[in-house]
């Protein structure tokens, strides 16, 4: 199943996705201890990161719920901002300058 994110993100790999659908408690602990660091947002736990997905029905990390390339993507019924008329917006441009494999992920859907 495809699941890139709104932002072009791959939800299927990503750590927390990956945890949380093995509901493997320690490694969310993990990953949470590691993303405070890696991304400066202290107090992150394994509670905050539980995540079913960007673009799918069920939980979200904290940071993934209030992201505004998601929310603007679901108000426009899009499966991801690959398909949207105004790509890549300031918002996304921002993202994907960088995160390069998310724009080689946009990219990708885009040409297919
Ligand atoms: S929406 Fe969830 S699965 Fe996708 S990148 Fe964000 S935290 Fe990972
Ligand atoms: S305007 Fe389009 S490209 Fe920009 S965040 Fe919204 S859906 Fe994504």
């Amino acid at each position: 199943m495809n699941m890139i994110a709104a932002c072009g993100l791959d939800c299927a790999q990503c750590e927390a996705y990956k945890a949380t659908q093995a509901n493997d408690l320690l490694l969310l602990e993990g990953v949470a201890e590691k993303w405070s660091v890696e991304f400066s947002t202290p107090g992150l736990t394994a509670d905050l990161i539980r995540c079913d997905g960007c673009m799918t029905p069920g939980l979200k990390m904290s940071h993934c719920a209030e992201c505004k390339m998601r929310l603007c993507a679901l108000e426009r019924g899009l499966a991801n901002c690959a398909a949207c008329p105004d790509y890549a917006c300031a918002e996304l441009a921002g993202f994907l300058q960088a995160v390069p494999p998310a724009k080689a992920n946009l990219d990708a859907l885009r040409q297919a």
